[in-house]
């Protein structure tokens, strides 16, 4: 299996763009020894005619412009993109299937809550269904091993297999209230865990810590992406950007008192590694005791053109 991060940063990317906190403003001035990230997105493949993406983000149309593996070949003149994974219906998470809308038949795979905040209340996105064949949706189940089929290979299994894992975060803030209220609550934000043959890939962009079950799906895991969205818990609070502590947010905070860097992972089988990182967090400095303390507690810290080979 192979594992491409194309991008690593949380929504807004890195630097953003009406920032001016240290990090952005040290990367602007080029005082600061910083990279630019675009925002969080992963492609997987265990052959190179098929991609998959686990999910869809803002950046995307710039993300398959820059890995030659996603162009389109001349010799079947189509996109080896066949297939999307939703973990959430964040727009981080949905926006950029606006930019796959070229008539290009896609296999979505969501929750049905997911899906039914995209094809219900968001009439845009029906824009997918021009192609032909339209748009298949599938859904996931919770918590339960299914084989994924990309749609052109006419139901040939390329050998994956996917599981939802419910991450108990909540739905977007822009979903309707008697939408969301009609949903299971596990359904709004999942980690998925792909497996290929012995091969396990977890990945959680979007952690907020509650229940252990997820916790169980990166310790079975050869490698896990997760949230590293915040160092603290009061982050954008300190940085006058929010009112709302990472928490409140869905997202579990790196450092402090059960924050991401203190749970107990099983050691040793299990290749750890951040994503999903905000602007604010001083992770992104490389000359930070920030950043020293992650690499120093086993984990890794993920950027744009980051690869594994499973
Ligand atoms: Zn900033």
């Amino acid at each position: 299996m192979r594992v491409k991060v194309l991008g690593s940063a949380a929504g807004g990317g890195f630097p953003q763009w009406n920032c001016a906190c240290p990090n952005c403003s040290g990367f602007r001035d080029g005082k600061v020894k910083l990279r630019p990230r675009t925002q969080a997105q992963v492609a997987i493949s265990s052959d190179p005619s098929h991609w998959f993406l686990l999910n869809a983000s803002p950046d995307l149309r710039q993300q398959i412009l820059a890995v030659p593996e996603l162009s389109v070949t001349s010799s079947t003149l189509r996109s080896p993109i066949s297939t999307i994974l939703l973990t959430s219906a964040d727009v981080d998470c949905v926006m950029g299937l606006l930019h796959l809308r070229e008539f290009h038949p896609l296999h979505i795979y969501s929750t049905l809550s997911v899906r039914r905040i995209l094809t219900e209340e968001n009439s845009i996105f029906r824009v997918l269904t021009r192609s032909s064949p339209p748009v298949r949706w599938e859904t996931l189940p919770l918590d339960r091993l299914i084989p994924l089929v990309p749609p052109s290979s006419s139901g040939a299994k390329d050998g994956f297999f996917c599981k939802a894992v419910p991450l108990l975060g909540g739905f977007p803030d822009y979903v309707s209230d008697s939408l969301k209220g009609s949903f299971p609550p596990e359904e709004a934000v999942i980690g998925l865990q792909l497996v290929h043959k012995e091969k396990r890939f977890f990945y959680g962009p979007s952690v907020p810590g509650l229940g252990e079950g997820w916790q169980r799906s990166v310790d079975e895991s050869d490698l896990a992406l997760l949230d590293g969205t915040f160092w603290k818990d009061d982050e954008l609070i300190a940085a006058k950007r929010s009112r709302r502590t990472a928490r409140d947010m869905g997202h579990l905070p790196l450092w402090g008192e059960r924050g991401m860097l203190k749970r107990p992972f099983r050691l040793g089988k299990t290749k750890r590694v951040i994503t999903h990182i905000n602007n604010t967090n001083p992770v992104l400095n490389e000359d930070s005791p920030e950043h020293r303390a992650v690499r120093e507690a086993g984990w890794e810290i993920a950027y744009d053109g980051m690869e594994f080979n499973l």
